[in-house]
């Protein structure tokens, strides 16, 4: 039985794709089996699992719409080794064309209720908004990863991506939680960093992440070789860090 988790925040360039892509290449190098779903037109993590979002014979697209399977659009990352549901621009249009088809917000779930035996964990990369992609990973998922970075303005919109967590798991989804907040793109040696980490443990004690995330360039060079910063540099202290997070998963899903 998967358990399923949408990387999620409303805004765009908070590290989700990043967050998504070593999560789940950190998870497979603790033999944990993986399916990375991108929900995302952009198909950045499509790209950053090494696989050419041009030549898709099959996508998220096709999957939502009932044109396909999982099983018939999924390819491997050979680099990450985990199995990704690839997207590309073309996902875009299942926004639109979705609200014609019964149970619209809840097509990814049944999609991927089928594959559920061949995965320990699934990780839904989501789109910078609270739309109708956004909102079928949230009733897929049993739970809600948010990366943020620790700036000043970090917490504004936040309330509105719990605002809607909160309704989905009053009329959609029962299962759904928000399991954590992850610091991203940290640096320790901003005060403000420091500062807006510490209120978060604040405001949010446990659901903050053990795990810190730095700010590394290793991190950001590796999509352009459609590889894993996980994998393209593994001891550096991105790499590290989302290994480590990856070990905090682990162990939270026992206790789940
Ligand atoms: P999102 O998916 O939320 O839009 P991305 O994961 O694409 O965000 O990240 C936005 C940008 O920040 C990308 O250029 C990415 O390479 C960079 N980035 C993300 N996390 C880190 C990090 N920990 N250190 C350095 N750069 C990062
Ligand atoms: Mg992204």
């Amino acid at each position: 039985m998967a358990k399923i988790f949408c990387v999620a925040n409303q805004k765009g360039g908070v590290g989700k794709t990043t967050t998504s892509v070593n999560l789940a290449a950190g998870l497979a190098k603790l033999e944990q089996r993986v399916l990375l779903v991108d929900l995302d037109p952009q198909g950045n993590a499509t790209m950053g699992a090494g696989i050419n979002k041009a030549s898709l014979n099959a996508s998220t697209y096709q999957v939502l719409l009932g044109e396909a399977e999982v099983p018939e659009a999924r390819q491997r990352s050979e680099a990450g080794r985990f199995d990704v549901l690839p997207a590309n621009r073309e996902l875009a249009g299942a926004e639109v064309e979705m609200v014609e088809l019964d149970n619209r917000e809840r097509r990814l779930k049944h999609a991927l209720a089928k594959v559920d035996a061949d995965y320990d964990f699934i990780l839904v990369d989501c789109p910078p908004a609270l739309s109708m992609l956004t909102l079928n990973g949230l009733c897929a998922a049993h739970g809600v990863i948010i990366p943020m970075q620790c700036e000043y303005y970090a917490l504004e919109g936040l309330s509105d991506l719990v605002n809607t967590i909160k309704k989905v798991h009053a009329n959609l989804n029962t299962d759904l939680k928000i399991i954590g907040l992850l610091r991203v793109m940290f640096d320790p040696r901003m005060t403000l960093s420091q500062q807006v980490s510490a209120q978060l443990e604040q405001h949010f004690g446990g659901k903050v992440f053990k795990t810190i995330i730095p700010r590394n360039v290793r991190l950001a060079e590796a999509p352009s070789y459609g590889v894993p910063g996980v994998v393209f540099d593994p001891s550096s202290k991105g790499a590290q860090a989302y290994i480590a997070f990856g070990a905090e998963m682990v162990e939270r899903i026992k206790t789940m």
